[in-house]
């Protein structure tokens, strides 16, 4: 079993124990995941410094909701993680994005 395995088994164990599971339908799992994320921006807001402490927990927020709703959907996060990095690699070829902040549609040929 790897590491991704084990929390979405966390994460399925600790909805079931609260009987959640009949709330985490796709479309609600996935509107918590976008409402966690723009948590993230909570820590910087109004500030110059951050608690890296409270971030770390919106960040494992963020993990727990997409792990759930992976898990719901029986999608094998890890996979899609990769296939996305090969795209990532191919549209992000290191000698056309080397230091800049283009998108890939903005490269010249
Ligand atoms: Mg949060």
């Amino acid at each position: 079993m790897n590491e991704i395995t084990s929390l979405k088994d966390r994460t399925r164990a600790f909805s079931k124990e609260r009987d959640w599971e009949q709330y985490h339908n796709p479309k609600d799992l996935a509107i918590a995941l976008v409402l966690e994320a723009t948590e993230v921006l909570e820590p910087f807001r109004f500030k110059t410094e951050f608690n890296k402490e409270e971030l770390a927990k919106e960040l494992a927020d963020v993990l727990n909701i997409l792990l759930r709703l992976s898990d719901v959907l029986d999608i094998d996060i890890m996979h899609w993680f990769e296939e996305k990095m090969k795209e990532n690699e191919k549209k992000y070829p290191v000698e056309k994005s080397y230091g800049l902040n283009l998108k890939y549609s903005e490269f010249e040929d």
